[in-house]
């Protein structure tokens, strides 16, 4: 276990900043996930972790120690990589002993720690095949077993489940989550996909752009982004946003309207806005619930049903043209070109300054 800071860490190839002065703080034993679209950063912020890449501004920290400089060896870290890079002509048995074998570790240790890291990976059966004679997820296990037997103070995993199908993502998943509770490291791990980030994460980064735009836990950025960009990566479906006008800046709440929505007063939360701007309004398809005309508070038009089975999507056409997303219970009926009006409560809202 141990500690990992990042202060101010910047990254520049040539003149162009990759990182932009990036504050991340993950205690002993955390599961934390950097979540961000494809070239945000993820992977160039792990590698500066494991001494893979130079740092060109700011001090990262093991356990209160600075190791900018240290060699990756020095770190206490093992990194999983989505391309597994196993060697196809050793046995998994030799796969996961590898840094062992490097490390020149007598034969009795070697079988210790692969036969434990088989036991946790349930793959004591599997020892002496080659890659070849594996699926993918079995692979992606050999590479974590390589990873565990090195024993690390840290954890690192670049996007593991991306070269697996749907179904085995999930299990994968499940079991690194549950080797996070066995082992109790520190683990980093990076994903482009945000059920990953809210399922695993004690602690959800948000990247974009090589800046954090939030982090924390991951039902606080669930309920409480912080701004447009962590409310709509978060959640599926994805948040609804509605550009409205700000009729009233009260003390803790602003008044807006447009021409599909009825005036509501909606918590501001701190943030500033100036009577006759323009704002984003944010609400989550699952929030929005079928009213008749005179109690709803957006009305359009039902553009398309699809039945999910555990729950049945709606688009809906606004007025204005906008469109947006209700996600009813499993039964519910409206017929498609009918008109709809939706309630929903306004302190599950978020109003943003931001326009889209
Ligand atoms: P992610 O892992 O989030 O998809 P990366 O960390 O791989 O993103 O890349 C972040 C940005 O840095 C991207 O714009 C990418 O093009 C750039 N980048 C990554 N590696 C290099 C490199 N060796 N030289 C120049 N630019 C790079
Ligand atoms: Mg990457």
């Amino acid at each position: 276990m141990a500690q990992v800071k990042l202060h101010d860490i910047s990254k520049s190839y040539g003149s162009v900043e990759v990182i932009k002065g990036v504050d991340i703080d993950i205690d002993d034993g955390e599961f934390v996930v950097f979540v961000g679209p494809s070239g945000c950063g993820k992977s160039t912020l792990l590698r500066m972790i494991a001494g893979l890449e130079d740092i060109t501004g700011g001090t990262l920290e093991i356990d209160g120690v600075r190791v900018n400089d240290l060699e990756p060896s020095k770190r206490g870290i093992a990194m999983v990589f989505q391309s597994y890079a196993i060697f196809p002509h050793m046995t998994v048995r030799e796969n996961v002993a590898f840094g062992l074998t490097i490390n020149k570790a007598s034969k009795a240790e070697k079988e210790r720690k692969v036969a434990e890291a088989a036991r946790i990976l349930q793959m004591e059966h599997l020892l002496d095949r080659r890659p070849s004679e594996l699926s993918g997820g079995q692979r992606q296990r050999v590479a974590i077993g390589r990873a565990i037997v090195r024993d690390p103070k840290v954890f690192l995993f670049d996007e593991p489940l991306s070269n697996l199908d749907a179904a085995l993502r999930m299990d994968m998943r499940m079991e690194i989550g549950k080797l996070h509770n066995d082992l109790a490291a520190s683990m980093i791990y990076v994903t482009h996909d945000q059920v990953e980030a809210m399922t695993l994460a004690d602690k959800i980064v948000v990247l974009k752009d090589g800046m954090v735009m939030q982090a924390g836990a991951p039902m606080e950025l669930y309920h409480e982004p912080a701004n447009l960009f962590v409310a709509g990566f978060l959640g599926a479906p994805s948040m609804n946003f509605l550009d409205v006008t700000v009729e009233a800046v009260n003390e803790t709440t602003v008044t807006v309207k447009n021409a599909s929505l009825d005036l509501i007063e909606v918590p501001s939360k701190g943030r500033a806005f100036t009577q006759g701007q323009t704002a984003t309004l944010g609400v989550r398809p699952q929030y929005l619930h079928p009213a008749d005309e005179a109690t709803g508070k957006l009305h359009g038009k039902v553009a398309l049903t699809e039945r999910l089975g555990s729950e049945t999507v709606i688009d809906i056409k606004l007025a204005d043209g906008n469109k947006i997303i209700a996600a009813l219970s499993e039964d519910a009926i409206l017929t498609e070109g009918t008109s709809a009006s939706f309630q929903f409560d306004p302190n599950q809202a978020h109003i943003f300054p931001e326009v889209r």
